[in-house]
């Protein structure tokens, strides 16, 4: 492959990627990697230092693919190599990538993560609802659930549902105008045009978009004012045709301090869950990280931290990060025995979010029944079904296995457990009602 040919891709792929993340990611990072070559479908790029590999990996690296297989389809993958020698001064603190420059409706919203596409985002059982919701909205032009509202805890997927759907758009529909920003930005920006006395380009910019993105709307409750004019906006927007994508912690009719006429126009249109992860898929995010970033993990090792690591996904991405850091660091093979020292914190945190001895608890009060019960002998549908529920939760929320829950309901057997467990699930299945209790019975208790 002819030099110049490589080095003129070379320099407008850094030029992409310095409009993409800005003046301060591009000197911190980006000027610092050279090409070192291509060959068989593989880029090679190469930095001065390990932890610099690593940082360009976790977060350039697939834009970098994406960018040069662009410029040469038969590139598929990329490796980041260590050459010490290339090291000038030294590096400089990580610094956050600053917004990059982008035309007005973009500067309007907040930028986009390369990292949050379509492409990686793991679909399982907890958040194939949500995504297909997704996925429709950005692959259609013609407006067919107006809002989509997504809702679901704190770190588990939601912005990057959100993302993807801008990036897809973006590169579908170049003409299309997508506004993406969270809803403190948007009362931040609305104060501001308040404070300006310029709410008539305030209205104008939100309302000339083909797509609106608010993220957390739960920040908005209280506000009265930036309420009214959300309301305001949204309503012109539907009115017109325009598609509306919604984020929030909660569902519109859980979520408090949002006026009613509000709350009724954000859950008219689809509102999709997202729930908490489960093994399977906190599995299968482990595995796409570990492919994305090209290392190596026993399997012991990855199925170890999918069992411990229970909370959400930025939870799980920061465990694994952790043991990768620590294991180049001290220059040793991941394994299992050295797992456990480096989570410990977090493994901790995890274990001690859901007791049983809780779940009991909430469970009682929450069918009205007394907290003996759980314990009790007693076998009439109305104690012995909430019990039936805390075993399942049990189940689901904390690592015991089933005969340590069977002792602690009163020294039932694990076969009981077992049973109950499969009861609730079939309730579940069939009666939508009795699946959203359970349901808010979970949240109430990881939360
Ligand atoms: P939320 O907005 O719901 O709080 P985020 O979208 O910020 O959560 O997700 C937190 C982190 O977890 C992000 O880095 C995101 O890329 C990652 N993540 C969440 N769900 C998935 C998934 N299904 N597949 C891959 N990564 C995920
Ligand atoms: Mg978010």
């Amino acid at each position: 492959m002819n030099e110049d040919v490589l080095r003129a891709r070379w320099e407008r792929v850094q030029a992409r990627l310095r409009e993409e993340f800005g003046e301060g990611a591009y000197k911190s990072w980006l000027n610092r990697m050279s090409l070192n070559e291509v060959r068989d479908g593989r880029l090679r790029i190469a930095v001065p230092t390990r932890f610099l590999k690593d940082w360009v990996v976790t977060h350039y690296g697939e834009r970098i693919r994406a960018l040069w297989s662009r410029e040469d389809p038969q590139v598929s993958g990329i490796e980041v190599l260590v050459r010490p020698s290339l090291a000038k001064a030294a590096p400089p603190p990580p610094k956050p990538a600053e917004e990059p420059e982008g035309n007005q409706v973009e500067n309007f919203g907040a930028p986009l993560d390369p990292k949050h596409k379509f492409d990686n985002f793991v679909v399982g059982k907890p958040n194939e609802f949500a995504y297909a919701a997704a996925r429709r909205v950005a692959e259609q032009d013609a407006v067919s659930f107006n809002p989509l509202f997504l809702h679901g805890g704190v770190g588990l997927g939601k912005t990057h549902l959100m993302h993807a759907v801008a990036w897809h758009i973006r590169e579908r529909a170049p003409t299309r105008s997508v506004i993406y920003l969270s809803a403190e930005k948007f009362m931040y920006r609305f104060v501001k045009a308040l404070r300006f006395q310029d709410t008539m380009s305030f209205k104008d910019q939100f309302r000339s978009v083909d797509v609106l993105m608010v993220d957390d709307v739960q920040f908005i409750a209280g506000k009265d004012a930036t309420q009214e004019e959300f309301f305001h906006t949204f309503n012109a927007l539907v009115d017109e045709g325009r598609q509306i994508v919604i984020s929030a912690d909660k569902s519109p009719a859980e979520l408090q301090g949002i006026e009613e006429r509000l709350r009724s126009r954000l859950g008219c249109g689809l509102v999709a869950d997202i729930h908490a992860t489960t093994y399977e898929l906190r599995l299968g995010i482990i595995d796409a990280k570990i492919e994305q970033m090209g290392i190596e993990v026993p399997r012991k090792v990855a199925e170890f931290i999918a069992h411990k690591i229970t909370g959400n996904v930025r939870d799980l991405e920061s465990a694994l990060h952790r043991v990768i850091a620590h294991t180049q660091l001290v220059g040793r093979d991941i394994t299992l025995e050295s797992i456990p020292e480096v989570l410990h914190d977090q493994i901790r945190a995890s274990d001690k979010r859901v007791t049983i001895e809780e779940i009991q608890k909430k469970v009682a009060e929450h069918f009205n029944v007394r907290v003996a019960d759980m314990h009790s002998a007693r076998r009439a549908r109305q104690v012995a079904r909430p019990r039936q529920v805390a075993m399942y939760l049990a189940k689901l929320l904390t690592q015991r296995s089933l005969p340590e829950i069977g002792r602690k309901f009163g020294g039932r057997d694990h076969t009981t457990v077992m049973h109950a467990v499969k009861k609730i699930e079939e309730l579940r299945a069939i009666d939508s009602s009795f699946a959203e209790d359970v349901e808010l019975l979970r949240r109430m208790i990881e939360n």
